[in-house]
């Protein structure tokens, strides 16, 4: 039997598109990228929230083959990206291989044909013989299991799913959580709410946020001469791997982290509000964000940093750990995503039935984070172990991407060896344990007996140096059963 496509990529974001843009650059035309949504963009489609952009610098932010010589900031916002990543699709006649609306809810290696068969959520299948999953990491909002959660009146809303038609305007907000999405989203909302009330567990390190608009000469000058984007981008990523190198050589202790305390103590007069946002923990620990304006949004008069726990809701509100009740009109939940499963509720069936959910009950692992041993064909972008804490995940994807090409070239399904897949993850996590990750902290990098199941330990540099030459060796063929007679 002959395949639908040769490749069918599951989702349209920074990575599935990634991988479609190079098969076409490849002359490739049979492959589909299927996306649940109706549109590209990933976590740039659904973060909508006011003040959302990306801590990572925007000319390392994008793909290296496609420059963009009209970022209008370092840093910039998600509106921006979002155009960004439709115009490279459109450019490049991406749209024509998109099939929108078409969740994956399922896929089932088939031992006869040699092909993967991936169900749609509309009762369809396609058939491909290679399957590449780019489903992302942060892409299922978690709420908290607040008791009385659903008896608040009001509206609310998780920050992935931002309602824009709740009008903010001199409400009282409560906004639980304080990570990455919250601290963007907190100070636009303290400018227009009457009151806001955060809920913060734990509190985060913040440096500085370096940003500033391009000037028009020199978005000129990077038209004129796209090298000097590449030169940019070269400096930016050569900063980022020496902050690592930094975080790797302290679990400092807290005294010794100048750049977050000094931020701190210049935006932060209030002694008691200072301490309540200072840290216990090691810089690093949980990802270092970066903001001007969140430490200044908690000086407002109208803005209260809450660091009980919250015990329930009721119609009214949030009531904390003291009995106070905190009235509010509407909720935001900033509480992050679930992180751990990788493959959601898709349910991925590999050789003789045996589910990846079955495969991964101790935790997801991959081989290189892009194969799993019994899931012939089956490539992973952006899998375990892939994340980040320093440097562009456009990086990693493009890495993976690559290698992926040199797998498929193959023209053979193939199944990474079990015991190089068992042996990878066994110095992984020994590599993981001296990391800053393994410090004192929750972080949604590990799980709460603290295996490090997101991150890659080490350089974005020495990833691309793991993924830059497919070993061949690592995989072997896998054999195809005979139809029944
Ligand atoms: P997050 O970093 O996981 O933060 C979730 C927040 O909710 C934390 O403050 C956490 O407290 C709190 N929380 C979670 N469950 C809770 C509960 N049951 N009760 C009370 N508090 C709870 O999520 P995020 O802010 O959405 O960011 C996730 C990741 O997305 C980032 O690390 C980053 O990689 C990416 N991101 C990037 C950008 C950017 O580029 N600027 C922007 C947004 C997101 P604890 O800290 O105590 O666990």
């Amino acid at each position: 039997m002959t395949a639908d496509y040769k490749v069918a990529i599951l989702g349209a974001g920074f990575a599935g598109l990634c991988m479609a843009l190079r098969l076409k650059a490849r002359g490739e035309t049979s492959f589909v990228v299927l996306e649940k949504a109706n549109e590209v963009g990933g976590t740039w489609r659904e973060n909508t929230y006011p003040g959302c952009g990306c801590d990572i610098p925007s000319h390392l932010y994008s793909y290296s083959f496609e420059p963009n010589p009209d970022w209008p900031e370092v840093y910039s916002a998600q509106p921006d990206i979002l155009a960004y990543i439709k115009g490279v699709a459109e450019k490049h006649g991406l749209y024509n291989h998109l099939r929108f609306n078409s969740e994956v809810v399922g896929a089932t290696w088939d031992e006869t044909a040699g092909l993967w068969r991936i169900r749609t959520v509309d009762g369809g299948t396609v058939t491909a013989e290679a399957f590449v999953t780019a489903w992302g990491q942060l892409n299922r909002p978690k709420l908290p299991p607040i008791p009385g959660r659903d008896s608040f009146a009001g509206p609310a809303f998780h920050s992935a799913h931002w309602d824009a038609s709740v009008d903010l305007a001199g409400k009282r907000v409560v906004v639980t959580g304080n990570g990455a999405s919250a601290i963007q989203f907190v100070p636009e909302v303290a400018k227009v709410a009457g009151q806001l009330t955060l809920f913060q567990r734990s509190p985060n390190w913040i440096v500085p946020r370096m940003s500033r608009p391009y000037t028009p000469d020199e978005r000129a000058n990077f038209r004129a001469a796209p090298q000097s984007m590449q030169a940019i981008r070269d400096e930016i990523f050569e900063m980022a791997e020496a902050r690592l190198a930094a975080k790797r050589a302290g679990t400092l202790p807290v005294e010794e982290v100048p750049i977050p305390l000094a931020h701190l103590h210049a935006q932060v007069a209030d002694l008691d509000l200072r301490a309540k946002l200072t840290p216990d923990y090691e810089v690093g620990c949980k990802r270092v964000l970066i903001s001007n304006d969140f430490y200044p949004a908690l000086t407002r008069p109208n803005v209260e940093l809450v660091v009980e726990t919250i015990d329930h809701m009721t119609p009214q509100g949030v009531v904390d750990a003291t009995g106070r009740l905190h009235e509010a009109d509407v909720v935001i939940y900033a509480t992050g995503f679930e992180t751990k499963s990788f493959a959601g509720e898709t349910a991925i069936t590999g050789i003789a039935g045996q589910t990846l959910a079955t495969a991964w009950a101790n935790g997801p692992e991959a081989y290189l984070g892009i194969s799993v041993a019994g899931f012939p064909n089956l490539f992973m972008l952006y899998g375990p172990n892939t994340n980040l804490g320093h440097n562009s995940i456009i990086y990693m994807i493009e890495a993976q991407v690559d290698y992926v090409l040199q797998a498929l070239a193959l023209g053979a399904p193939i199944s990474v060896k079990a015991e190089v897949m068992a042996d990878y993850n066994a110095r992984l996590q020994d590599d993981l344990a001296v990391t800053p990750w393994a410090g004192s902290c929750t972080s949604w990098y590990k799980t709460p007996d603290g295996k490090i199941l997101n991150n890659w330990p080490g350089t974005a540099r020495a990833y691309a140096e793991a993924v830059a030459k497919f070993d061949a060796g690592a995989y072997e063929v896998t054999k195809l059963t005979q139809p029944a007679e």
